[in-house]
């Protein structure tokens, strides 16, 4: 059975050779399924297709939401670094995948595994000469050199912590040691970018990074998940955390825990972002008492609500920093504010639209040219 194949765990061979029309090298919408190919928005705003796969499914760790998990009855594939840079460049080729997602399960230790994750990406750099993206995973237990070279093939390094502290941790892989395994590799990932020059890195960038938390599973609150999340942003740079709400899988030992609720992980979304490019701070998030945030309501509103619901922002007055705390207005909306204010005061919520701003949600939260801009009136 060739590799692309068994990568997509299909019963028939793969065709991507010309299917009758010349140069139409095309998968059908199952195998596409099959070898998860999912769109990814890179840091400029171009949308690409992203090959996700694994250099293996089996995995000797045991962590207790996982469905690679050791011990877990399915059908395990693993691929050679070589059949799986072959593998991607013939979808490359084929139109089907601009760029790679890379991880794998742990077969004969982190170390190990690591080493053919690097061998697969220095094929595709090296023999292939492919420049397209690749997001290229740091195992557990890493070591400093392998993180090195992962940056210097790669243009987006990641290591899920999957909880927010040890103590969580140990409910959800209790073989995964948080400090040293998990946390280290990323310390050092910012060392590295602080301590050599970018030239150093993949056509003379580093690569951002990214963690993951499993959500639900370990009794975490949301503080704790965005407690870490700012300490990471904060102290080693880190680009995004990503949120995967719990879900159960059969034959594994969280199987009768109850899903999460995808609403939670939208709010963190939600938190994380007011954190990272909103000039928040954990202490302006509004955390209930178990420190949970509200579902109801979006943290921004929240935060509106409690501290300039009573007293609005002048819309020509306030500084960046400011008009990011209105509801419905981000980055972009703030700049576009700063420089339409410049030519004339914003005198109505006209003017705000002619800017490109929907402001039905700022509208409670301002003052335009001194006037409290109207409120459309709600009859239910
Ligand atoms: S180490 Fe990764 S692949 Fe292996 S069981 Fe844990 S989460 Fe799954």
């Amino acid at each position: 059975m060739d590799a692309l194949t068994r990568l997509a765990g299909l019963s028939a061979p793969m065709n991507l050779e010309p299917d009758g029309e010349p140069g139409s090298n095309t998968l059908t919408r199952r195998q596409q399924d099959a070898i998860c190919i999912s769109q990814a928005q890179m840091p400029n705003g171009r949308q690409i297709t992203m090959l996700k796969t694994l250099l293996t499914s089996a995995c000797e760790r045991n962590c207790f939401y996982c469905p690679f998990r050791s011990g877990r009855d399915f059908h395990r594939a693993t691929l050679t670094p070589d059949e799986m840079a072959g593998a991607f460049m013939a979808i490359q080729r084929a139109g089907v995948a601009q760029g790679i997602f890379l991880s794998s399960g742990i077969a004969a230790g982190g170390l190990r595994t690591q080493d053919r994750l690097l061998a697969t990406a220095e094929i595709l750099r090296q023999k292939y000469r492919f420049p397209g993206y690749v997001h290229l995973k740091l195992m557990p237990g890493a070591e400093k050199a392998q993180v090195e070279r992962a940056m210097q093939l790669a243009d987006r390094v990641s290591l899920n912590l999957e909880a927010p502290n040890s103590q969580r941790l140990e409910k959800l892989a209790p073989t995964k040691v948080f400090l040293e395994e998990l946390l280290q590799p990323l310390r050092w990932v910012h060392e590295i970018r602080s301590a050599q020059p970018a030239s150093r890195g993949w056509q003379g960038r580093w690569p951002s990074m990214t963690t993951q938390f499993v959500v639900g599973a370990a009794g975490e609150s949301d503080l704790e998940l965005l407690s870490t999340t700012a300490a990471l942003q904060a102290q080693l740079g880190l680009a995004r955390a990503y949120f995967s709400a719990f879900n159960p899988i059969p034959d594994t030992p969280l199987e009768n825990l109850p899903a999460e609720a995808p609403l939670r992980q939208h709010r963190l979304y939600q938190a994380s972002f007011l954190l990272r490019d909103y000039g928040f701070g954990l202490e302006d998030l509004p955390f209930q008492s178990d420190g949970g945030l509200p579902r109801d309501v979006d943290p921004k509103t929240a935060w509106a609500r409690q501290n300039i619901a009573g007293a609005p922002l002048e819309v020509n007055r306030a500084g960046r920093n400011e008009l990011l705390r209105i509801p419905g207005i981000g980055p972009r909306s703030a700049d576009a504010i700063l420089n339409a204010r410049c030519r004339s005061p914003l005198r109505s919520l006209d003017d705000l639209r002619h800017i490109g701003i929907r402001p039905d949600r700022a509208a409670p939260y301002i003052l335009l040219d001194g006037r409290q801009a109207p409120r459309q009136l709600s009859l239910w």
